[in-house]
């Protein structure tokens, strides 16, 4: 197979693995500087092209997309799929799985568990928004935020007014949650491939600090998961449409409850903590969806065949 890396740099340790391991199982592997793609989106032809070279011929794409670049990656994926190249993730899961908001939307309908979660624009509604959570203490998060920039603990109620009433003068977007206080400062990555969890970690967050987020300085360690959670993990990736994702839960007295669905979950914090080899793990799944792809398009044409 012929497999496209989009990741802005090929020295991140996810994008190294992801190479190694296809190379390893014979596969022609590039990297390409999603910001570098640039397309004729009015074409009859859909084309992609690069530093002046029209890209072809590939059968898969690996999006690995960052939070700042999603708007123009997920454009340039879009335009892979158009090609009929075979994405990890479909653009459309990626860009419904940024949107904090959307995303805790989605997921609520399906009945997922979550924190309570509210949502407001005017600062005449933050009293109630307060009470809807279950009061002070509670979490306020930046609807952009990523690697845990953005989330605030307000321990107090004047805490909590204070900082929503500035959010809100500063037009920025937030979103109120209950605080999972019983999680201690830990939470669940749990790394899901196709219909299944492969691997799980739990991330505890330095003394003094609530956000577990590795960039945070958080540490790593090796978890069991209850069946509940596992199934959790997994209906949770299902209903954003993403074939591999990290998902974050909470352990809370509650159950387990949904933090984030993350598009592009890094290999090295859950491949050291696991000792398995996860990139091989999603390589070995793009080579069997494709061989489905071409099973299912070999009976078509059978029976179209058959038919003239
Ligand atoms: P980001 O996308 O920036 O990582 P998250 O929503 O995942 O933001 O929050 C970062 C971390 O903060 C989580 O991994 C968790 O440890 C902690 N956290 C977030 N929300 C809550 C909450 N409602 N209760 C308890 N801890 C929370």
């Amino acid at each position: 197979m012929k497999i496209a890396v989009l990741s802005r740099n090929p020295k991140l340790y996810s994008t190294m693995r992801l190479v190694e391991a296809a190379e390893a199982r014979g596969h022609e592997v590039r990297v390409l500087d999603v910001l570098r793609c640039y397309m004729n989106i009015t074409s009859h032809n859909p084309s992609i092209h690069y530093r002046g070279e029209d890209l072809t011929g590939f059968d898969a794409v690996i999006p690995r997309i960052g939070a700042s670049v999603t708007f123009y990656g997920t454009a340039v994926l879009r335009q892979f799929e158009m090609m009929n190249v075979f994405p990890l993730n479909e653009s459309v899961a990626i860009s419904r799985s940024r949107d904090k908001l959307r995303s805790v939307q989605l997921l609520a309908r399906k009945g997922i568990g979550l924190p309570v979660t509210g949502f407001a624009k005017n600062p005449d509604d933050i009293e109630d928004l307060i009470a809807q959570v279950g009061g002070a203490p509670l979490v306020i998060k930046l609807l952009e935020g990523t690697q845990g920039i953005g989330v605030v603990l307000a321990e107090t109620h004047n805490a909590a007014e204070s900082v929503i009433q500035a959010f809100m003068g500063l037009k920025a977007n937030i979103m109120v949650q209950e605080f999972i206080k019983e999680a201690e400062g830990s939470d669940i990555r749990c790394f899901v491939v196709g219909d299944k969890v492969v691997a799980a970690m739990k991330r505890q967050a330095i003394a003094g600090e609530f956000r577990s987020n590795l960039h945070r300085g958080g540490s790593a360690s090796l978890i069991r998961l209850t069946p509940e959670e596992r199934s959790t993990a997994v209906r949770a990736a299902k209903i954003m449409g993403l074939n591999v994702c990290g998902v974050d839960l909470l352990r809370s007295n509650h159950g387990p409850v949904i933090m984030e669905v993350n598009s592009s979950p890094g290999l090295k914090g859950i491949e050291q903590a696991s000792g398995k080899d996860i990139a091989e793990i999603i390589i070995k799944f793009i080579e069997n969806r494709i061989a489905a792809q071409e099973t299912a398009k070999d009976k078509t044409l059978t029976r179209t065949r058959g038919k003239g």
